[in-house]
């Protein structure tokens, strides 16, 4: 079977990467029919946007993409070029997976931890108000007296959303991951003690749709203890199931256990679409260089092989990098001990491991 995927090379370090990762899902020798279209700074002045709508179009044509990353030009009028992507195409699951590879620099050993953030809600929906703005002022007088409660005049404020229907699909998503992966444990990470609605509420579906998965275990941690217990008894977790601002702050934090940006991936799925990508942005101080790392993306190629169905390829993806990066000679600056090889160079001795 041949799988049509968007490729979208990115700007920065991201073609760089974006080849490295092409080389090596093509040599898994599984089919793909390949839509390759640029976003980002370079192709600003060509079509005035760094998201060109007909990069979107690919991407609702072949259904999944995967992407390099994309710098957020100052004055672009995005706050994110890749928050855009996430919203147009409802990508509400952001799924990061951290696990200890042998051969990179980490505090920790044998982390094996999967991150589920939502991607929609919670103080990232965007309603903010600036200080001293009308508008602020206007929020204040209504939810103060809505409220009854004191704020200090003149704040600035952030409204956090969490909905019924937001919180269920995300929980799912966890439990439907940790099914189809083997995973055995699900934890809800929340702080509803504090914020008894919001989270209060995320912390309610959350126990309900666990009912419907008596298999797979269940608790739940208040965020700041689970920060504590990551630190102590990483062991103890499996499947981490988080808001959008916890899970964003947490997610870096499980990345920086197993060794930090170079090697971790990243995808954000959706009911319609899915959109995998390396958590690192486009280093542009390393832009043309042929020297990054490139086995963040190419491990989101491998979370993307699997979304395919096709679990025996991303296990060999999976084992070839953990084989080049343990025997540590074809390895970038990051990694190397001794001579470092380049980008292509690195991605071509992990096609040739698989
Ligand atoms: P960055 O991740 O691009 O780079 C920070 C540093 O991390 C680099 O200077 C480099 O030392 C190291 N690094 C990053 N990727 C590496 C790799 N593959 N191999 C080895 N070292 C690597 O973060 P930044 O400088 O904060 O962001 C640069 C731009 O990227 C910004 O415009 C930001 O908006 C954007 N960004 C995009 C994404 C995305 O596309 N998903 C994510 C984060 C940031």
């Amino acid at each position: 079977m041949v799988h049509r995927v968007t490729l979208i090379r990115g700007d920065g370090i991201g073609p760089e990467v974006a080849q490295a990762t092409q080389t090596v899902l093509d040599a898994t020798g599984v089919g793909f029919d390949w839509t390759i279209v640029d976003a980002g700074v370079d192709v600003m002045d060509q079509y005035g946007t760094p998201l060109p709508e007909h990069v979107l179009d690919a991407i609702r044509d072949t259904k999944t993409a995967i992407k390099g990353p994309i710098t957020t030009p100052v004055g672009s009028g995005f706050r994110s070029v890749n928050v855009a992507i996430r919203k147009a195409l409802d990508l509400y699951a952001n799924l990061r997976p951290a696990a200890t590879i042998k051969g990179v620099k980490s505090t920790f050993e044998d982390i094996d931890l999967v991150v589920v953030r939502e991607n929609t809600e919670d103080l990232y929906a965007g309603i903010e108000f600036e200080s001293g703005t009308p508008e602020a002022a206007k929020a204040y007088d209504f939810l103060t007296n809505l409220s009854g409660k004191p704020m200090v005049e003149g704040s600035a404020i952030g409204i956090k959303p969490i909905s019924e229907m937001g919180s269920r699909r995300i929980v799912k998503f966890a439990f439907e991951y940790a099914k189809a992966n083997d995973r055995q444990k699900v934890t809800a990470v929340h702080k509803a003690n504090i914020m008894k609605f919001t989270d209060g509420l995320f912390l309610e579906v959350a126990r309900d749709v666990a009912k419907d998965y008596p298999e797979i275990e269940f608790d739940d941690r208040i965020v700041d203890n689970m920060c504590m217990q990551l630190m102590q008894k990483p062991e103890l977790y499996d499947v981490l199931v988080l808001p959008n601002l916890y899970g964003d702050i947490v997610s870096d934090l499980c990345a920086g256990m197993v060794g930090g940006l170079g090697v971790a991936p990243g995808a954000n799925i959706g009911r319609d679409y899915a959109c995998f990508e390396a958590i690192h942005g486009s280093a542009p101080k390393y832009a043309g260089q042929n020297k990054v790392n490139p086995v963040a993306l190419i491990l989101s190629g491998a979370l993307m092989l699997r979304h395919l169905g096709e679990q025996d390829a991303a296990k060999r993806v999976e084992a070839a990098v953990r084989e080049v990066i343990r025997e540590g000679k074809s390895v970038t600056y990051d990694l190397a001990k001794g001579e470092p090889v380049g980008t292509q160079q690195m991605a071509e001795a992990i096609a040739n491991a698989l």
